[in-house]
């Protein structure tokens, strides 16, 4: 590789490391004198449309940015060392690693150099390049850039596997405060363009076979945790709506890692939020599998999920009163709301109970957590809580250490 194509990927791949609406391994491991070695940023994986994980080229087309994004590493105003491929050069590289078996797919992001469209239009260029002049079939995902026009949007979607934007903030306050240049407006525009790409396309495949695709394993998006003061309601309403409103596939939770100094920013000492970073995924789990929505999860009067306790319960403790759920008559989707029992295990049950009546030995085989389903469940009738349904009792005996923290933070 030509030493000036390498010292862009460095800087290129670096920059690409805050993005994580690709899955990314972030496995940073030297060759100390085995097989192999691995760097934190370059190379990520994630599932194919078809269901295969598949490592991915990760990399900018550029860091050149037009946009004063605060939050961000490449925003305008920062003196970092810049570069940008070519089309040609990121499609060479592509090639090249995939020879080698490096990888089987390319993440291509980039920020904004000149405008919207000039950085559309290489992203296309570089699609064209890989898809025509090399015949590459492998995964592809691309950002859309918002801004750009509907045509070089509708290019990109018939070439990439999936498609991008990333909505960042959750609401137009946070926007305004730490990225002017976007706005709902303009970051949801492309999102119904992919959209309705997706669902022509997915009624012209059902008529004719041999119909285009058109981002075939679907749009995603990211947010970040942590880099305004909005709450996690904020964080999950705006995941709900994306969900129902464009069919996204993923929408990824990324905690604010400070790397700039702002009036409007966390302190640079501040540490990413993991744990709620951890919750707002399992809220997002409970959305897109189990059905709830995300009022029942947060209201006004609860905005933040408890860092102490996973989503699922803190609804089950709010809503005590519908609890115990007899295990031998409830739906699935009722096993499903019971804390400690997950999608295979309330398979299980409603298997089972097609055989014989469940009992509370039966559910300890079929995996579910007893320490914290037992609370909320009766088998045959019979209630294997050891003391009464009273939340504050059962938080106390599932994490004494909560209560510990909530005296100290009292006194
Ligand atoms: S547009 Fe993207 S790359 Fe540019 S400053 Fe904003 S977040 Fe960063």
């Amino acid at each position: 590789m030509k030493e000036n194509t390498m010292k862009k990927l460095q800087v290129l791949a670096d920059a690409a490391k805050y993005d994580v609406s690709c899955s990314s391994s972030g496995v940073n491991r030297k060759n100390t004198g085995r097989i192999g070695s691995s760097s934190v940023s370059g190379i990520c994986h994630t599932w194919s449309s078809d269901g295969r994980c598949v490592s991915l080229l990760k990399i900018l087309l550029t860091n050149y940015c037009v946009f004063d994004c605060e939050y961000c590493v490449n925003r305008l105003s920062n003196d970092v060392e810049r570069a940008s491929f070519t089309p040609e050069e990121v499609a060479e590289l592509t090639i090249e690693f995939y020879r080698r078996n490096y990888i089987e797919g390319l993440f291509l992001s980039s920020a904004v150099e000149k405008n919207p469209n000039h950085t559309m239009e290489n992203i296309v260029k570089t699609l064209l390049i890989l898809r025509n002049k090399y015949h590459f079939s492998g995964y592809i995902h691309v950002k859309a850039i918002p801004g750009a026009d509907e045509i070089l949007i509708r290019q990109a979607g018939e070439l990439a596997d999936r498609m991008s934007v990333n909505i960042e903030l959750p609401t137009e306050d946070g926007l305004k405060l730490l990225a002017p240049q976007k706005s709902m407006k303009k970051l949801f525009l492309p999102m119904n363009q992919i959209k309705e790409g997706i669902d022509k396309s997915n009624y012209q495949l059902t008529k004719y076979r041999n119909a285009k695709k058109f981002v075939p394993a679907g749009q995603s998006t990211q947010m970040i945790v942590g880099a305004t003061n909005e709450s996690d309601l904020s964080m999950l309403n705006i995941t709900d709506k994306l969900y129902k409103s464009f069919s996204l596939k993923r929408v990824y939770f990324s905690a604010y890692v400070p790397v700039n100094r702002g009036n409007n920013l966390p302190a640079l000492n501040t540490a990413p939020p993991m744990l709620r970073e951890h919750r707002l995924y399992q809220a997002d789990w409970l959305l897109r599998f189990y059905k709830f929505e995300a009022n029942e999860l947060l209201d006004k009067e609860n905005p933040n999920f408890d860092t102490n306790f996973d989503p699922k319960m803190i609804w089950a403790l709010r809503n005590i009163n519908e609890f115990p759920k007899e295990i031998n008559n409830v739906s699935l989707q009722e096993l499903l709301r019971i804390p400690g029992i997950g999608m295979v295990s309330a398979r299980r049950i409603i298997k089972q109970r097609k055989v014989r009546k469940v009992t509370y030995e039966d559910l300890k085989k079929i995996g579910v957590f007893l320490k914290r389903a037992r609370f909320f469940l009766t088998c045959s009738g019979k209630y294997y809580g050891e003391k009464n349904l009273e939340p504050e009792v059962i938080k106390e005996m599932l994490n004494p250490k909560a209560r510990f923290e909530q005296l100290k933070l009292e006194i």
